[in-house]
Parts: C-alpha cells; structure tokens; sequence
C-alpha cells in the first residue's frame, strides 16, 4: 500500500534540528527553531513553573479527559491574560474561547472555522511564519500576502501595508502578528497600529491576532497585548489565538488558547459551539498538564510577578545577545550594516543574510538557520556570540 508514498521533504525549520543533530562538529550551532536556551545554550525551565509543579505533584491530580473546550479556569486565565482584567468585554462576556493544541492548533481550529463559514482566503504578512502558510491552506483557505516589510532598508514597508489592506475585500480575515513579528522582528508604532485599525474597520475586515510572544516584546507580558487591546477598545470583533510555549517555557505541554470578541455574549458562545464542533473530530480534547502549570501561576499574584520576572529575565539576556553581536560584527570591520539586529525585538534576528549565504554559514561553519537569515537569538550566548559573529562576517563580507 506504501508504493505512492514518496519521501517528503523535511520540515524548513525542525528539519534543520534534525540536520543540527546529525552534525558532529563541536562548536555547532542552532539558531533555527526559536526555542529559548540559558546563557551556557541549555534549555531552560521558569523557576515559577517548577514551583508550579511541585504544588500540582502534591494535589494527587486524576488524569480524566478535558472537557472539548479544554480547562475553563485555564481559559479564563488566559483570555484576562491578553486582553486585561479590567476589559469590559471579557467581563460582559462577549469574548470566549477554547484551549487549544498550542499557537498552531488554534490557528488550524480557526482557519477550518473561518473556511466552514465561508470565508475563501486569508491575508498574512510577507514575510511570516513559515507555518501559516501550510496551516491556512491545510484548513482550506487560499493564503494571500500583504506587504510588511522592505528587505532594502530593513524596516517596516507601512504606507505598502495600508495600501495592501485598503486593497483588501470587505470582511476578509487580516492575520497580524500580536507583538514580536515573526521572523522579522519588526512591530507597527502604537500610531501605526492605530492607522491599521482604522483601515481595517474601514474595509469591515475580520483582525486575528496570532499572540506568540506576549512578554518578548517590551519584556513585560502584561504589556504586550497593547495593540490587541488597542483594537478591542476600537470595537473590532477579532480573534486570537495564544501560544504558551516561548513566554512561559512550556514548548512541548502544547498549551494555547482562541478566543473571539462578539457582539453579545450569546453571540461569542455560538462561535465557541463551532469551534468546539472542529476540536471534537480532530484532537477531542487539549492535554491537561500545561494548561494546570499556567492557571496555577496566573491564580497567584506572586507567581505571576515571578513569571513576568522571569520572562523580562529572557527577553533581557536576548536583548544583550542583540548587543553583542551587532558590536562584534561592527568590531570585526563588517561592511554591511547591523543596525537592525538591535531595533528588532524579539527572538529572531532577521539578518538580511541571503540564501547562499546561509548555507554557506550551516556548510562552513556549522551554524543552521532559516533560508530566509531569520536567526533565532534566543540560541546566542556569550560562548558562541563571537563565534557566530566571525561566520557571518566570513560568508557575507568576503
Ligand atoms: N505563531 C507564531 C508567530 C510563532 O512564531 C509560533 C512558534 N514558532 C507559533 C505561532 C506556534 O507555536 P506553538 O504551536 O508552539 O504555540
């Protein structure tokens, strides 16, 4: 039965992972998947989530089924998470959502809802995340680009944005990276935000926020829902899906949320029905264990301090990494500028680095990134960052 079954290509970015693995050269490096790793390159676990733990190991939890929706408290957690405790939707209850598989199952959930009501395409960021791409269509959608970012002045391309969502049908779904775009690093101003939200309900067009990032951006995880909350305030009806895997550490608990604001609360509990009419048939219901680590920290004041802490802690060892090795590749005489390595925020570095010399960077000197030059700056450390400095020196300036 397997004749058919030709090999298919690996994955663009865990497949490097898995050519990173393969690779026996010591001083390797990876700086593809955006993953977060401690000063010394290893993988790192919040203390604020091993305390978590150790209380949720005394409570002799069961391990029964999740409800479809997932864990409500969790959800609840979540949803005041991004869009405030004091948002006057969230507590009329006019917005709603669902646990979800992480950032990607929700967008997968989202993307098949949006299809089954009869929505054709969606518009994403060019560039953006590889994933979305496969996602939206896989959920059936045509993906359509909107420009975002000038590869020439390594900016954001803004008066091509609003032309491109001025240019958009009315009521299209519009994807926008909640802070922290990636791979580009590279956000809209509050005011840009602004002229963003104001074209879009000019065109009526549906906003869905991907939030993958709340705390990498200002450092502050409270803080970073600012433009999300911006288009609430505004009175959009938007989505948005969350991901707990970079901000609180828990990539492989698989812990997300989607959530929507409606008109009413009756309306928001009719899209919950739907989405939960995908869920059902798909995964059945959301793992249990992340969702506990989360709720636990955000019921608790003191833990969600400790949380915000330790995430600013994150973004703040990124930040000098930026630092770093923009000053090392200035200090080695580099011909090009760096400047944007330290005005983009973020995991990723969007180098600017092209595809020949990427792989000329993972074939001589062993450091793997995206063909697109998206480094992922949470792999730098102060043991390799001179090390990567001196590789992309040699691959781009010689
Ligand atoms: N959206 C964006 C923009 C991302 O960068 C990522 C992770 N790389 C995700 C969603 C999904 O991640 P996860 O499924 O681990 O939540």
């Amino acid at each position: 039965p397997w004749e058919k079954f030709t090999m298919a290509p690996p994955d663009p970015i865990i497949g490097l992972t898995e050519a990173y693995l393969k690779d026996d050269f010591p001083d390797k490096v990876n700086v593809g998947v955006g993953a977060y790793r401690d000063d010394s390159g290893k993988p790192f676990v919040l203390p604020v989530v091993r305390d978590a733990e150790r209380e949720i190991n005394l409570e002799n939890l069961d391990h029964e089924y999740s409800g479809i929706a997932g864990c409500p408290s969790f959800v609840d957690h979540a949803l005041k998470f991004v869009y405030g405790e004091n948002s006057a939707p969230l507590k009329e209850k006019r917005i709603a959502g669902v646990q979800t598989l992480s950032g990607t199952g929700g967008l997968r959930v989202f993307g098949e809802v949006l299809n089954r009501f009869g929505h054709k395409h969606i518009y994403v960021p060019n560039p953006t995340w590889g994933n979305h791409i496969p996602i939206f269509t896989n959920a059936g959608l045509e993906v359509r680009k909107y420009r975002y970012y000038d590869n020439e002045s390594c900016s954001l391309d803004f008066s091509n944005l609003i032309d491109d969502i001025k240019a958009m049908p009315e009521g299209s779904c519009i994807l926008l990276h909640a802070c922290a775009h990636n791979p580009t690093g590279m956000d809209p101003t509050l005011e840009q935000w602004k002229e963003i939200s104001n074209v879009a309900m000019e065109k009526n067009l549906l906003p869905f926020f991907d939030s993958a990032y709340q705390g990498f951006a200002s450092g502050d995880a409270r803080k970073d829902a600012a433009a999300v909350r911006m288009f609430v305030e505004d009175g959009h009806k938007i989505a948005v899906v969350q991901s707990f895997s970079k901000n609180f550490g828990l990539y492989g608990q698989r812990v997300g949320a989607l959530s929507v604001v409606a008109d009413t609360a009756d309306e928001s509990q009719r899209v919950v029905s739907q989405l939960k009419v995908h869920i059902r048939p798909n995964y059945s219901n959301p793992p249990r264990h992340g969702a506990r680590i989360v709720s636990k920290i955000l019921a608790c004041p003191e833990k969600t301090n400790d949380f915000v802490d330790q995430c600013m802690g994150m973004a703040n060892r990124i930040d000098g990494m930026r630092t770093t090795l923009r000053k090392a590749l200035e200090d080695l005489g580099s011909s090009r500028s760096w400047d944007h390595i330290t005005k983009q925020i973020g995991m990723f570095a969007y180098s600017g680095m092209s595809k020949d010399e990427v792989i000329a960077l993972r074939e001589k000197h062993h450091i793997y990134c995206t063909l697109d030059g998206r480094i992922s700056m949470a792999g730098v450390t102060s043991n390799n960052v001179e090390y990567i400095a001196r590789a992309i020196y040699d691959v781009t300036d010689k």
